[in-house]
């Protein structure tokens, strides 16, 4: 049988990495597209498949080179990760925040329609769609409110997905995802960021940490299970879309409790606001403190979903929770500090 092709926008990001390496293991050929440069290459090191996805120049600023791609590689299927990723930084770079999120999808499915309308198109939808709209959990049926730069530009990009199926009937998909994280997530992300600095405390080669707001509520699922869910979307007989997430919220408070524990510090906490300080139980010595260079001019407050229907229709069902998921990164960057293989 011929191998089916992939290709993979933003490869060298935490999910490109890990959708490539599912992929490559069900003998798919496949081509990533990715602008960071080598900054990414790390993550494919660790996995091992650094020289097994095919590198392939394609920007979503540039609409020739996109056809140009999907005319060499013809891909049975396509996902969309390329994104400018950080809510923060979407507040301070709204307008290119719109070129890469919103306007490159836009280019993306009109080069799909005319060089490649048969290709299934997997576009990484996210939670903060949701933004302000309550604490209850959301499915795919809830209104959307986004509350950033960068969940505006998610919006478009999500109701253009809708309206290329609908309208020029392709096989597109939104994966609605909440948070999801692995040792492999940028250290801008919060729980990463916690993860590594926990480690490199335990170790005595950092003194704290500085955060933002502590009583933000995300629902943190395990991202190397989420590229499944992904990937399943694109196998069924009719596109749709699909929410993943684990149905649990926790604070970012207790984020930190955890990952502090499983690197062996028990934090006791004191004071309020930017005054709040995490001091470990047994010294007395700060480990973390606030700091308002993290706060966001607006955040969402709460965010938790009900993967139902992907139950229901994929067969997805997270595996890694809360419990496990803070344990899991700190393990991974306390074998990284140690020189040991990082289980991934
Ligand atoms: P996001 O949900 O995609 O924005 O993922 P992040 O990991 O960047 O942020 C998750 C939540 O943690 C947000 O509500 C942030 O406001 C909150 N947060 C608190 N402190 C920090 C921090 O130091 N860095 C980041 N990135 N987020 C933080």
């Amino acid at each position: 049988m011929k191998k089916k092709k992939a290709l993979i926008t933003g490869y060298r990001g935490q999910d490109g990495a890990y959708l490539s390496r599912f992929l490559l293991g069900k003998g798919y050929e496949v081509y990533g597209a990715d602008r960071a440069g080598d900054s990414g290459q790390w993550r494919l090191r660790e996995l091992g498949i650094e020289r097994k996805v095919k590198e392939i120049a394609l920007d979503l600023l540039e609409p020739t080179n996109i056809i140009d791609a999907l005319e060499k590689i013809k891909p049975d299927e396509i996902y969309n990760f390329a994104a400018q990723s950080f809510v923060l930084v979407s507040f301070s770079q709204p307008v290119l925040t719109a070129e890469v999120n919103a306007v490159g999808v836009a280019r993306l499915l009109e080069a799909l329609r005319k060089a490649a309308p048969k290709a299934r198109f997997f576009q990484a939808s996210t939670a903060e769609l949701f933004g302000s709209t309550g604490s209850a959990q959301k499915n795919e049926t809830t209104d959307f409110y986004p509350k950033s730069p960068y969940a505006v530009s998610k919006l478009y990009a999500h109701w253009l997905t809708v309206n290329y199926r609908q309208a020029q009937h392709m096989y597109a998909c939104n994966g609605i995802l909440f948070n999801h994280e692995s040792p492999l997530r940028g250290e801008e992300f919060v729980t990463r960021k916690i993860a590594a600095s926990a480690a490199r405390i335990s170790k005595g080669l950092q003194q704290k940490v500085a955060v933002g707001n502590l009583d933000a509520l995300r629902d943190w699922g395990y991202a190397k299970e989420y590229v499944e869910g992904m990937w399943l979307m694109l196998q069924q007989p009719r596109p749709d879309d699909y929410i993943l997430a684990t149905g649990e919220t926790h604070s970012v408070r207790e984020w930190i409790e955890a990952s502090f524990a499983a690197a062996g510090i028990k934090l006791e906490w004191k004071g309020k606001g930017l005054a709040e300080k995490g001091r470990d139980a047994r010294t007395g010595k700060v480990r973390v403190e606030v700091s308002k260079d993290f706060y966001r001019p607006a955040d969402v407050k709460e965010l938790v979903g009900d993967a139902a229907k992907a139950r229901k229709v994929l067969g997805w069902a997270p595996r890694t929770r809360f419990r496990d998921l803070p344990a899991l990164m700190v393990q991974a960057e306390l074998a990284r500090l140690e020189g040991k293989k990082v289980n991934l």
